[in-house]
């Protein structure tokens, strides 16, 4: 072939394309194809140049978004013609890492399919080795220390790899070229079993001991990918209740692991859409529907009627699973309300009174990342919690901006790094109550910036002034400080994920946030965009009788709802008075009445609060959001009546809750399964109600529903249902959770659009 006949183009690929096997993948498309050039990685994403025939040449540009490996992202090719220049060999250039690093470590995935054969064939070299990974698979983003990612820059570099490894590391052709956290029984990390005071217990197969222990009912602290789990059988009441017991943990539902999707169909109810989320390489734990005869024991999750279940994601996890046989409890290890323990020596300190035997390994973690959550819904599946797997998978943002970092909320908070049109959200770094969540939130953005060479121009913050996160952004120095107000930045974040830049309104519904009057607001019905809103409506406000203690007390909430609606409140009303001292009730009632230490707030949150409370259902919470968790999951899905909740002509509309409370206090005997459904009705009309009103109004086509009152199934469904029906284009949140966990995101994407304004 003369070089007339030939073409060449040089083409730009941009996404997650680095540390995912994507030069391999072009060397083998080139090399099977018969073309000659370069491929590279640079501070883009990856560079290549591709010669040969024109027909050959169209083929691979074809297939090249269309094979890509499993974890890349192609989000563009942009190719572009060049000069012919002969030659017949195709070539991995190595790289050259100059400028700024744009196209990060992907998350951390699932053990593939060929890995989990090799893991499970006696012939192989990696036979139940629970390190097993390879370019397809295995940790990234909790081992990266910092970029290039280049196993020196992760917890791998401890590990010399052996000849085998390190042959297969080189050979473009293997599975495992340039995998960085190749390793095997010869070279790599090992597992080992500690007693709790830190003394090794010799073994032959750790593994299989722990499953031993585990089997026999002992508590086993695992380590794992992004931290330590508690594991223990899940079919033991005594063995659960111990746990619970030790950790400090009431109610709030414990994780588990199945061994496999077989094992987990037969805990929960499952769809075909909830099976590809439960393998999907993300691995998040799914919340699903228990099955009457799930054998589990009633302390997993008492007074839930779901469960939450994952399957292994590790191989660790794979050979415990499969050498255990059977579900088992695999919660987050810490206590209470504490992070998760990743580090080995804080680990042993803090567990030491929780697990009777550590099954640890030797590959450090290098940043700590909880499981990540998700929740089916008729729509799509929301995200609870989004952190391992998801990131630090970037998102786009609707207008570009400079450099930013957002540093989010206070209750499950999460930070977000910017600039241009891209942000990365960190992982889940919890509620900012203590020294060491606050510590997590600082190295977590310090590592964030470092990795995406980010060096901010601005600093976003809550207008909370007492939130750690509003102090920590404000602490910086030599940079622009934006504070977004909190329900903005949820309509934001909605807005933002689906590439919005106009406007909308948006019914903004969460337990608390400082509104911009200094009162707490979560009722909120904003007509905005990106760069600014109005509150165009918004739950009628009652007090907050004795400021937070109300938040852990709905049965006060009851009491504010009740004296604002002038009801009877001598005594508690229907099961209250089982559950509520008289006295108490009147001491309340009178603070509400008066207004001292009482706080006024629109919180939709603080409202379920009080109907669950109404209805006997949760008076006093163990957790924050139980009373609304536990009152959606009394209701009687079938159940067509509604309460009144009129929504009033005022400017900004009032949704007055006051004949619903009350109609709430005449229905009790109805019982809870159809209060609940009632009240949920009532409060999807009038909240579809107020939005079509504003929409028409401000002649707007599409709604927002946000905010950690949204995590509530039922009341999304049904308010989504109501406005689309009535022709309005519906928009939730998809890849970022409706909580606070959003909230940083929203912050940056408000921060970058005014900055973008000017
Ligand atoms: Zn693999
Ligand atoms: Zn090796
Ligand atoms: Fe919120």
């Amino acid at each position: 072939m003369t070089l007339a006949t030939r073409i060449r183009n040089r083409a730009r690929v941009e996404g997650t394309v680095q540390g995912v096997g994507f030069r391999p993948f072009v060397y083998r498309l080139a090399t099977e194809l018969g073309l000659a050039g370069w491929v590279l990685n640079d501070e883009r994403g990856v560079l290549l140049e591709a010669e040969g025939s024109a027909e050959a040449v169209d083929a691979f540009m074809r297939r090249l978004p269309a094979e890509a490996p499993p974890l890349a992202v192609v989000e563009r090719v942009l190719p572009e013609p060049r000069p012919p220049e002969g030659g017949t060999a195709f070539r991995i250039v190595e790289s050259e890492r100059a400028g700024i690093p744009d196209a990060l470590v992907s998350p951390d995935t699932a053990t593939c399919e060929d890995c989990l054969r090799e893991l499970l064939d006696p012939s192989d070299r990696r036979y139940r080795y629970p390190f097993i990974n390879c370019t397809n698979c295995g940790p990234r983003f909790t081992i990266v220390r910092g970029v290039p990612y280049d196993r020196p820059l992760t917890t791998m570099a401890g590990f010399e790899m052996c000849d085998a490894c390190r042959a297969e590391y080189e050979d473009p052709a293997d599975r495992r070229f340039h995998a960085q956290p190749n390793a095997c029984p010869a070279c790599g990390p090992s597992v080992r079993l500690l007693e709790p005071d830190g003394r090794a217990l010799a073994m032959d197969d750790p593994l299989r001991a722990a499953v031993v222990a585990l089997t026999d009912g002992r508590i086993v602290a695992v380590k794992g990918v992004g931290g330590y789990h508690l594991a223990c059988r899940a079919d033991s009441e005594r063995v659960v209740a111990r746990l619970r017991a030790r950790k400090h943990r009431e109610d709030k539902p414990l994780a588990l692991m199945a061994p496999d999707l077989e094992a987990a169909r037969s805990l929960v109810e499952l769809t075909p859409d909830d099976e590809e989320l439960l393998v999907a390489r993300e691995r998040p734990i799914l919340i699903a529907r228990r099955r009457g005869d799930a054998a589990v024991a009633p302390s997993v999750a008492p007074l839930s009627p779901d469960l939450g279940v994952m399957l292994p994601y590790a191989p660790l996890h794979h050979l415990l699973m499969s050498d255990a046989g059977t579900p088992l409890v695999m919660t987050s290890g810490n206590v209470s309300d504490e992070p998760i323990a990743y580090d080995d020596g804080d680990a042993l300190a803090r567990l030491a009174g929780i697990a009777d035997i550590f099954l640890v390994h030797d590959r450090p973690i290098h940043m700590r990342t909880d499981d990540s959550v998700v929740r089916p819904t008729a729509r799509n599946p929301l995200m609870i919690r989004r952190s391992r797997g998801y990131v630090p998978a970037s998102l786009g943002l609707p207008v570009a901006g400079p450099p930013l970092v957002a540093c989010g909320a206070q209750l499950k908070n999460t930070f977000c790094v910017a600039k241009g049109a891209r942000a990365w959200v960190g992982h889940h770094i919890g509620d900012l109550e203590n020294w060491e969540t606050l510590r997590s939130l600082r190295e977590g953005i310090a590592h964030f910036e470092r990795l995406l060479a980010v060096e901010p121009q601005l600093v976003v913050h809550d207008l909370h002034p007492d939130y750690l996160s509003t102090k920590e952004a404000l602490e910086r120095d030599g940079v622009e400080h934006v504070g977004v107000q909190h329900h903005h930045a949820h309509l934001a974040a909605c807005l933002a994920e689906h590439g919005e830049r106009g406007r909308a309104v948006g019914a903004i519904f969460d337990g608390t946030g400082y509104g911009l009057d200094g009162a707490i607001w979560g009722g909120e019905l904003l007509v905005g965009g990106l760069t600014g809103f109005e509150r165009a409506g918004l739950l009628r406000p009652v007090r907050l009788p004795g400021g937070e203690r109300a938040i852990e007390e709905p049965w006060r909430m009851a009491c504010a709802w009740l004296v604002a609606a002038e009801a009877d409140g001598r005594r508690p009303p229907g099961p209250l008075a089982r559950l509520v001292d008289a006295d108490r009730w009147q001491q309340v009632g009178a603070l509400a009445q008066s207004g001292a230490a009482s706080p006024l707030t629109t919180s939709v949150g603080r409202l379920i609060d009080a109907v669950s409370a109404l209805c006997g259902v949760r008076a006093r919470v163990n957790y924050e959001g139980q009373a609304a968790v536990e009152l959606e999951s009394v209701a009687d899905r079938g159940e067509p009546g509604s309460y009144p909740l009129p929504v009033t002509d005022d400017e900004p509309l009032l949704l007055d809750a006051r004949p619903t409370v009350l109609a709430v206090v005449g229905d009790l005997d109805a019982g809870p399964a159809l209060v609940s459904a009632r009240f949920h009705n009532a409060l999807a009309r009038a909240a579809a109600a107020a939005c079509l009103r504003i929409a028409e109004r401000a002649a707007l086509d599409t709604a927002v529903l946000s905010g950690g009152v949204f995590q509530n199934r039922l009341l999304l469904e049904r308010t989504a249902e109501l406005l689309s029906a009535a022709g309005l284009r519906v928009l939730t949140p998809v890849r970022l959770p409706p909580n606070d966990g959003g909230v940083s995101y929203g912050q940056a994407a408000v921060a970058a659009a005014l900055a973008a304004e000017g």
